[in-house]
């Protein structure tokens, strides 16, 4: 969930109690209860081992040897060396899917935890810390605990697959497609592997109560694409900037007037619309004028239309403006992910699940689709598939609630727990009750 700022906006929200399920929590609850000193020992390790996006190598590892333990038929060659698949048949039917995804980002973890990330390392040039500020960590652990549990229970009947993905935040490996996701499909992992019939894929969220679920039944999150630009002039002396072709005063009207690609060209009716510019780079001296200037930044639209249209547009007008500034431009597009939809009985099985968690849980099954991205959307196109957001905010209070990819995210203990729950009666309402296949 790349720069997922997300807007908590809650319509209509419904937080309902017990409803029906057809599993039976009184024989499952002991069984998830017996793997949680597991869990949090597979969270805790994750989290204070962080690897940023393609690599992700002693995390897949790590999930290789817990998956081959538990007598499941591993595969790694999915997702350009990191990508990890298991597959577990202990009968034909039904055939479940988990995702995950695995990888940190470059932020200092601030937050005063005992498992606090003390990894460093160095991205594009620039030494940072490495930390899971998107709760990734809680991800693998909480599939791997599911993992674990269908394994050794001889009341697992069905098969299953799950599928530990990079670089979901967008990679930048030399001969590997940005999304992790995308790069497993090119890899052929369903042209190899059968696809599960099902898929399950959540995503912490650390501005959100512990003990909410949130989800819709339909577009759950925006098309995404990233782009660069490169301004070129003439460099010269702060004093006479007639002699020179200045990139900066060009990049700062470009920043200001390409937003009116989104209030005066997107239909806004059809949905948000965002372009940001995340970084801007050029100069080193108060008296030069510098040659070159690069900005990046990331564009979302819930709308496919409108999204067509800012990819154009914004190229255009950035363009424009540099040709009338005699600078050279050029602009690249790069991770493109496609909206996250989830598919409606997908959607509404999975709060009824989530509701019949007890204690209850407050779900929330119509929030309103929001401006982050994930690329479990190219999962999501090939299979019928529910995504739900899991509240992780500290519930005594004392650390301050931290949004993701920021130092002070944090997810608390009995989210993770909550992961794992949700991720494990899922798995064994659809194996009682395989919705998607009855008549
Ligand atoms: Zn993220
Ligand atoms: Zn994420």
């Amino acid at each position: 969930m790349r720069a997922f700022i997300f807007l908590f906006l809650l319509m209509g929200t419904a937080f309902t109690g017990h409803t029906q399920t057809t599993l039976n929590s009184k024989k499952l609850d002991p069984k998830i209860e017996a793997i949680i000193p597991h869990l949090m020992e597979y969270r805790n390790h994750i989290h204070q081992n962080p690897e940023i996006s393609y690599h992700e190598t002693e995390t897949a590892k790590y999930v290789v040897n817990k998956l081959k333990k538990w007598g499941y038929e591993v595969h790694t060659k999915y997702g350009g060396g990191t990508g990890v698949v298991g597959i577990l048949n202990k009968g034909q039917k039904p055939y479940i899917g988990i995702r995950a995804d695995m990888d940190a980002l470059p932020v200092d973890e601030l937050v005063d935890s005992p498992i606090k990330s003390t990894k460093r390392g160095v991205y594009e040039g620039v030494e940072t810390g490495i930390s899971h500020a998107c709760g990734h960590d809680v991800h693998t652990a909480a599939a791997l605990a599911t993992a674990e549990l269908v394994a050794n229970d001889k009341d697992f009947k069905g098969s299953i697959m799950f599928i530990f993905q990079p670089a979901e935040e967008g990679g930048k490996k030399e001969g590997l497609l940005d999304s992790g996701a995308e790069q497993m499909l090119k890899d052929g992992l369903f042209e190899d592997l059968p696809k599960p019939e099902v898929l399950f894929t959540l995503h912490v969220i650390g501005g959100a109560p512990t003990g909410f679920y949130g989800l819709n039944h339909g577009l759950q999150s925006a098309n995404s694409a990233f782009f660069e630009v490169k301004l070129t002039g003439v460099q010269g002396h702060g004093s006479s900037p007639w002699v020179t072709k200045d990139p900066v005063s060009c990049a700062a009207q470009i920043i200001t007037l390409t937003q009116t690609v989104v209030s005066r060209e997107a239909n806004l009716t059809k949905g948000a619309a965002v372009i940001t510019y995340a970084s801007i780079h050029g100069g080193l001296r108060e008296n030069i004028i510098p040659s070159e200037v690069v900005m990046k930044g990331t564009i979302r639209n819930l709308d496919e239309d409108n999204h067509e249209l800012v990819l154009k547009s914004l190229k255009k007008k950035i363009e424009g403006i540099a040709a009338v500034n005699d600078i050279q431009a050029e602009v690249r597009y790069f991770n493109p992910v496609p909206a996250l939809y989830n598919n409606p009985v997908v959607a509404e099985n999975t709060a009824r699940v989530l509701k019949s968690i007890k204690p209850a849980q407050q779900v929330a099954d119509d929030i309103a689709a929001g401006t982050g991205y994930d690329d479990a959307s190219q999962f999501h196109n090939l299979i019928p598939a529910c995504y739900f957001l899991v509240g992780g905010a500290d519930p005594t209070g004392k650390i301050k609630p931290g949004g993701n990819h920021t130092p002070y995210f944090y997810i608390s203990d009995q989210a993770v727990k909550n992961s794992f729950k949700a991720f494990a009666y899922l798995v064994y309402d659809y194996l009682n009750k395989p919705y998607l296949t009855l008549p």
